[in-house]
Order: structure tokens, then C-alpha cells, then sequence
């Protein structure tokens, strides 16, 4: 579930060389602020956001606990509707099957929409060794896919690019300079996918979610691009995380409230559609076939585990990557894995049931618990990086300087008298290299952090010292303050007493 080559480096490696790219910077820093804004904007106006967020955990709880019973409903009702059911527990499996129904229509050319799941499978890669043609028509990921990549975000796949990037891209496609203008661009790929949509034998799909009482799955999207993969080619497959499940259309309302305003900041999004199997008489549009492959892929081993089954909650919203400090600089593919972000440093270990070959990415998070704050069902992430890391110290492969440093650090934090001097220490040693309240020398433990950003010197008085010092007036005014209480008290008394009370 790797991106192809990135065994071969490490997260440090991939994020100095996105930290380098100015580029994919400022247009990652820029979109995720957007999307940020947009989200707490659209959580704020809807009034009562955690309340919903608490029902969205539980519906998702619930489900997953249940996950047999939802999964076996939603597949007999589906089946019920005419649509054919497979069940891959591999990625392989699931690229096999996909080729082996693209064999029997003697399919040449598959339009898909976005699915995270089809990225898992590599399926791209796998259609065209076979000599079938795979066309992303989702915007982002048609960009990310002429440029031969992999998406580096869960929502926004080309999150990285600027329009500059992408009108270079789109001019190679188009063999004519198109300027990088975004109403030009997006015409120029309208267009083009228009003509793939009706000459595709088949078109592939995601599915956000699959109602378990109708045997139905149910698609987000902004471009109407997946409407049309659903609707114009005659056969249609969707691919499907084992645990898209809900129970019914009620609990749809709660995720349709929760996934578009966490994503992208909207309401609802442009295009929401149900689908309930393929084409039936009296429909004027729809595929003649159907097929569901429902993947696994990792994901039973999260069910039943202490530490990861809530990630099975997840609903790729992508919220937690907008919200995360490290996200926001070094982008996606610094990774390494399909998934990205806070949800990916966990997600992509517990998918491979390989902590230790993936245990460096745990370390790409500051552990503020941003993600958890923005996650619309309250995912705990940032305890299960702590697990993590905790995970790959146990297992010895933690650094040992890091390790002499933790011990160091407790040994001062935990005594009072150790930490008051060790401030007093900085306090005076940090003299020598202060610059406008921050210290930017690249020495040491600095050199990482001040690489990109600098260093805050400790405060002239640190808080205990103010504390302390406040304290002390406290208590030197306190007997002047008793005093002249008293001598008030005494005064109404004596007055009380010349009124005769
Ligand atoms: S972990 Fe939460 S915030 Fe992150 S993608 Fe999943 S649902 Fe969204």
C-alpha cells in the first residue's frame, strides 16, 4: 500500500525534500487553510457541531461493533437489487476480480471516479498492463494522473500543484499552450472526458457509503464526474471499503450533515447520488451490470484491536490532514502510503499489519490533538500515534540519543528545584544568542526546527517566576487588607450600635 519506491527513503528524507519545494508549499499551506476555514465556518454556523459529531461516533461505533450482521444485510439486499457481489481480502484479489469482469466485457477503455480504495489496489497500474485504458475524471486526480503520481491528499488528490503546474501539465495533454487560467483549464478537461464518458466500457466508482437496509451505496462529488461514470457505461463497478457500511438512510442524514461541511466546508456537496442497482426497465439511464467489490485489505485486522478499531470510524473526510501542523508543511507524499496525513501516519501500519516496517511515520506528528478537534467522529489519533511510538521504543527501535534526551528532560521536569534552576540556566545562557525574541542558531537539536522556522527564546520571567513573585505581593498586601476589613467592620458595628439595633 506503498507509493512505488518510497521503502527506499525515509519520512525525513521525503519531508526535507518537500520542505524544500516552495511550490508545493505555499499551494498545500494554501488550500488547507481554505479548506480549515471553510469547515469552521460551516461547524459554527450549524450550532450544535459536537452534538453531531457525538452522534456520527456512535452510529459508527455501533456499525463497526455489528460490522457481520450491517455487512451480511447490506449484501443480501444488494444482491436482491440485481447487483453482483465479490469479496476480496487482498488488493490483489480485489485487481483481479476487476480484471476478470473487464475480461468478460472485453473492455478496452474504464473511466473511473475517485476511490481511495482503487489507489490501495493500484488498480491504474494493474488495468494498463493488461492493455486496458484507466481515465481519472475526477479534476484532481486526471492532473495527478498525467503526472504520473499518487494523490496526496484524501479529498484534493493534486492539493500540491499550483495552476501553473497544472497548465503545463494540461498543455502537454492538449498539444496547444493553454494559459493557467483555471475556467480555461477545467474546460479543456470537461471536453476531453466528455468523449472518454461515452466511448468507456465500463465505469468504476468509489462509494462513500452503502446503506445497509436498501442494499444501496451512495456517492459524494462535486463535478458530476461520478454520475456519469455511474450512468453512461454499460457496466458499472464500485469498489468498497469492507467498513463503508451503515445501517439505514436515517443515519445517512448524520453523515451527510458531517463529511461534506469536514471536507470541504460546504453544506452538502454539488451532487449527492444513491444508487440501488443497475438499470431497471423503466429507467432512462443506468449500467445494464453491476458489480460490488467489497475489499478488506487490511482492514479485519483492525477489528477487534484495542488500539486501531476506531480508525475502521474513519469516513475520509480528510479534515485531520487540513488541521495538521506537519501536514500543512511537508504535504502527502512524504508518507509514503495511500493514505496521508494524521489519518495515514495510523492508517497505513494498521492496513499492513507491519508496525515496524512503517513505524518512522508515526514520529511526523506534533501530537497537539488537532486532528482529534477536527475529526467529525472523533477519532483519537494522536493516542494512537503515542501507541506507536510507544510500540516502536518497546520493540528497540528507538533512537538512543532520543531516549537519553527523555530521560534527561523527566529527570529535570519532575523536580521543582531542577526545573527552576534549569530555566534560570537557558534564561541566562540563551543571552549570547537572541535575536528579536527568538533564537535562530542551526545547532544541535535547533538545526531541524530552525532549518525552516525559528526557535522561541524562554521568556525573560517564565511563568512560575511571575507566579512566584505575584504571590509574594499577595501576601505582602494581605495583612493591610485584613486591616482595614477590620477596621470597617468595627465602624458599621459601632454605628449599629448608636442606632440602638
Ligand atoms: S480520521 Fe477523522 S478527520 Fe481524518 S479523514 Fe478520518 S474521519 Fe476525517
Amino acid at each position: 500500500m506503498s507509493q512505488p519506491g518510497v521503502m527506499d527513503t525515509t519520512v525525513k528524507e521525503r519531508a526535507g525534500l518537500a520542505l524544500n519545494d516552495d511550490f508545493l508549499r505555499k499551494a498545500v499551506k494554501f488550500t488547507t487553510e481554505r479548506l480549515r476555514n471553510g469547515k469552521k465556518s460551516a461547524s459554527e454556523e450549524h450550532g450544535n457541531w459536537d452534538e453531531w459529531r457525538e452522534r456520527g461516533r456512535q452510529i459508527r461505533l455501533h456499525t463497526i461493533a455489528h460490522l457481520d450482521y450491517y455487512l451480511n444485510e447490506f449484501v443480501n439486499n444488494a444482491r436482491a437489487n440485481g447487483v453482483h457481489i465479490h469479496f476480496a481480502d487482498t488488493s490483489v484479489e480485489a485487481a483481479a476480480i476487476a480484471l476478470d469482469i473487464a475480461a468478460h466485457k472485453q473492455a478496452s477503455t474504464v473511466v473511473k471516479s475517485k476511490s481511495m480504495v482503487s489507489e490501495e489496489v493500484h488498480l491504474n497500474h494493474v488495468l494498463e498492463s493488461a492493455g486496458i485504458e484507466a481515465i481519472e475524471t475526477d479534476l484532481g486526480e486526471y492532473i495527478i494522473q498525467l503526472a504520473g503520481e499518487a494523490p496526496s491528499h484524501i479529498v484534493i488528490p493534486a492539493i500540491h500543484k499550483n495552476r501553473y503546474q497544472i497548465a503545463e501539465l494540461l498543455s502537454k495533454e492538449a498539444g496547444e499552450i493553454l494559459e493557467p487560467d483555471t475556467t480555461v483549464l477545467a474546460g479543456f478537461v470537461r471536453k476531453k472526458l466528455r468523449e472518454k464518458f461515452l466511448e468507456a466500457d465500463i465505469g468504476m466508482t468509489g462509494c462513500n457509503f452503502a446503506i445497509a437496509e436498501t442494499g444501496s451505496m451512495v456517492l459524494f462529488e462535486n463535478e458530476g464526474n461520478a454520475r456519469m461514470v455511474s450512468t453512461v457505461p454499460k457496466t458499472q463497478i464500485t469498489l468498497m471499503g469492507m467498513e463503508r457500511i451503515i445501517p439505514s438512510w436515517t443515519d445517512l442524514e448524520v453523515m451527510a450533515t458531517l463529511l461534506p461541511r469536514s471536507a470541504t466546508g460546504q453544506k452538502l456537496t454539488m451532487y449527492m447520488s444513491g444508487i440501488t442497482g443497475p438499470r431497471r426497465t423503466a429507467d432512462a439511464d443506468g449500467p445494464d451490470e453491476m458489480h460490488i467489490i467489497i475489499v478488506d485489505n487490511g482492514r479485519s485486522l483492525q477489528l477487534g484491536d484495542p488500539e486501531f478499531q476506531e480508525l475502521l470510524n474513519c469516513i475520509r473526510c480528510g479534515a485531520c490532514l487540513n488541521a495538521c501542523p506537519v501536514y500543512r508543511h511537508i504535504g502527502g507524499h512524504a508518507y509514503g502510503g495511500t493514505y496521508s496525513g494524521p489519518i495515514g501516519a495510523v492508517l497505513t501500519p494498521a492496513l499492513n499489519g507491519n508496525i515496524d516496517e512503517w513505524n518512522d511515520i508515526a514520529g511526523a506528528s506534533s501530537l497537539c490533538g488537532a486532528c482529534y478537534e477536527a475529526c467529525p467522529v472523533k477519532i483519537p489519533l494522536h493516542d494512537m500515534l503515542v501507541y506507536l511510538r510507544r510500540r516502536k521504543v518497546e520493540d528497540g527501535h528507538g533512537n538512543k540519543m532520543e531516549s537519553m534526551g527523555m530521560k534527561g528532560f523527566a529527570a529535570v521536569v519532575s523536580n521543582s528545584k531542577r526545573f527552576s534552576a534549569a530555566i534560570r540556566l537557558g534564561q541566562i545562557g540563551q543571552k549570547a544568542v537572541v535575536r528579536n525574541n527568538g533564537i535562530s542558531l542551526k545547532l544541535g537539536p535547533l538545526k531541524g526546527w530552525n532549518n525552516y522556522r525559528v526557535a522561541p527564546s524562554l521568556a525573560k520571567k517564565s511563568f512560575r517566576q511571575q507566579w512566584n513573585k505575584l504571590d509574594q505581593e499577595l501576601n505582602q498586601e494581605q495583612p493591610a487588607m485584613d486591616s482595614s476589613v477590620r477596621s470597617r467592620m468595627e465602624q458599621i458595628i459601632r454605628e449599629r450600635e448608636e442606632g440602638g439595633y
